[in-house]
């Protein structure tokens, strides 16, 4: 395969903190012989497990990036033992311009797994990922959050997996991660997400849904620094002890935990983020928004549970999410 276009402009493996950037060529109208810069930061010190820290893979989610950005000047590199490389906005054209997707080429980062050398430019960064950063890493820790169109209750989740083994290394990452909701799930639709890529590496990976709605909040960023900080000292790259704090654990173990609007219209929700929720209950009617004296259509929980995520915008359309529910463990 071919090589990768990008290059980072500071080294990897050098002991010591280093601040610099992914460079990706990307000859554009307004720069003939310009570059995509990626902010990156590599703090190393001699041996130990690499952990890779990414926020923004979807660039509307701003948790991560809050937390990596502070931990890129607050981790010393006499802290640590081994190497945490820590990349705030993964899909940097979609972070810049406040959307989910890159407005370059509409690329997802999180179906775009695993990338290209010669494809768009979010498949290029995917591929360097792939082939270049992810191969360094013992484990990954990938921020979202619900972005612009979608809120949470603050969760950190790990994938029911076919190896065992890893599963449990992931479950333990996600419990040491210890946000206030803790939440195993089984990807229904999994090709081309970066967690697959990680997964089927055999490294260890925590994601996060941590909020929403297009911003961030001081609670939801202290989860996150919380949880990064844990789970840096949970994989013996950071010294120090662990705040436990105590988590509600979830499963989401197939797809009747979705609601999913089939009408255009003004969204009613029925119950709110963490509010318990019973097969059958009404969580969200879409009002017409074209006339009055007409009944709402109402849509119904299939499964019993908590009220994990919901439609954020005002508004909805036919095939949006309208609510997500998290059923009990066991
Ligand atoms: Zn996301």
């Amino acid at each position: 395969m071919k090589p990768n276009p990008i290059s980072p402009t500071i080294p990897l493996d050098q002991d010591g903190i280093h601040h610099g950037f992914l460079r990706l060529p990307y000859s554009r109208d307004d720069s003939a012989w310009g570059s995509i810069m990626i902010p990156l930061t590599v703090v190393k010190n001699g041996e130990g497990p690499t952990a890779l820290l990414t926020g923004a893979n979807h660039g509307d989610e701003y948790e991560g990036p809050v937390a990596l950005q502070e931990l890129t000047v607050t981790l010393k590199p006499e802290d640590i033992s081994g190497r945490v490389i820590i990349v705030p906005a993964f899909n940097y054209p979609a972070y810049r311009a406040g959307l989910r997707t890159s407005p370059i080429d509409n690329g997802n980062m999180n179906r775009s797994f695993p990338g290209r050398p010669d494809g768009t430019v979010t498949e290029k960064i995917a591929d360097y990922f792939q082939r270049y950063l992810l191969p360094l890493a013992d484990m990954a820790v990938d921020f979202h959050s619900g972005g612009k169109t979608l809120d949470f209750v603050p969760f950190a989740a790990a994938h029911i997996l076919e190896d065992k083994t890893l599963e449990s290394a992931c479950f333990a990452a996600m419990a040491a991660f210890n946000a206030p909701y803790s939440v195993q799930l089984l990807e229904i639709d999994n090709v081309g997400m970066y967690d697959t890529a990680v997964e089927e590496m055999g490294k260890v990976l925590v994601s996060t849904e941590l909020g929403g709605g297009g911003s961030a909040t001081a609670r939801s960023i202290a989860i996150a620094k919380k949880g990064l900080r844990n789970v840096l000292i949970h994989v013996g790259i950071l010294k120090g002890e662990m705040q436990i704090d105590p988590t509600v654990c979830l499963d989401m173990p197939n797809g009747d935990c979705f609601v999913f609007s089939e009408n255009d219209g003004l969204y009613e929700p029925m119950v709110d983020l963490g509010d318990p929720v019973s097969e059958g209950d009404v969580v969200a009617r879409v009002w017409p928004v074209e006339r009055t004296g007409v009944e709402p259509i109402e849509f119904r929980a299939k499964v019993s549970g908590l009220l994990i995520s919901r439609h954020f915008p005002g508004l909805i359309k036919a095939g949006d999410c309208a609510a997500v529910i998290g059923m009990a463990v066991g």
